[in-house]
C-alpha cells in the first residue's frame, strides 16, 4: 500500500465540479451539426488535411483534430482550461473523483429506500 500523497484529499475537496463531473466520467462535446471544420489545401488545392476544435460544453476543455485527409488517421491533442490539471504525484484517480461526486451530491439525491425480495 502507497502512502496518500499530502496534498490529495485537499485537490479533491477543492477541485471545480464541473472538472470533477467531466474527470470521473467524459467530456461533453457539442454535436456534428455545430462543428467547423477547417481544411488545409495542398498541391492542386487538395485537401491535406482536417482540422476541427471542440470545446467540452461541460468543463471547456478543448480537444484539437487533425484528420490526415489521404489515411484517415487522427491526431488529438488537448488544451485545459486553467486549475483542470492536477499533478500527477497527487495520484488522483477517476475513482477519487467518482466518490468525491457523490460526497457533493448527497445532499441533494433523492432517497429511493432499496425492498428486501422477502417483504415484496
Ligand atoms: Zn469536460
Amino acid at each position: 500500500m502507497t502512502t496518500p500523497h499530502p496534498n490529495k484529499a485537499a485537490i479533491v475537496h477543492d477541485y471545480k465540479a464541473s472538472f470533477v463531473f467531466c474527470r470521473q466520467g467524459q467530456h461533453r462535446w457539442p454535436p456534428p451539426s455545430t462543428w467547423h471544420w477547417r481544411v488545409t489545401l495542398g498541391l492542386r488545392r487538395k485537401p491535406v488535411e482536417y482540422r476541427l476544435d471542440l470545446v467540452c460544453e461541460t468543463c471547456g476543455t478543448v480537444a484539437k483534430d487533425v484528420i490526415d485527409a489521404h489515411t484517415g488517421e487522427k491526431r488529438r491533442s488537448y488544451s485545459w482550461p486553467e486549475g483542470y490539471r492536477i499533478p500527477s504525484e497527487a495520484d488522483v484517480s477517476r475513482t477519487d473523483l467518482r466518490l468525491e461526486m457523490l460526497h457533493r451530491i448527497e445532499g441533494a439525491a433523492e432517497v429511493v429506500e432499496k425492498k428486501k425480495a422477502a417483504g415484496q
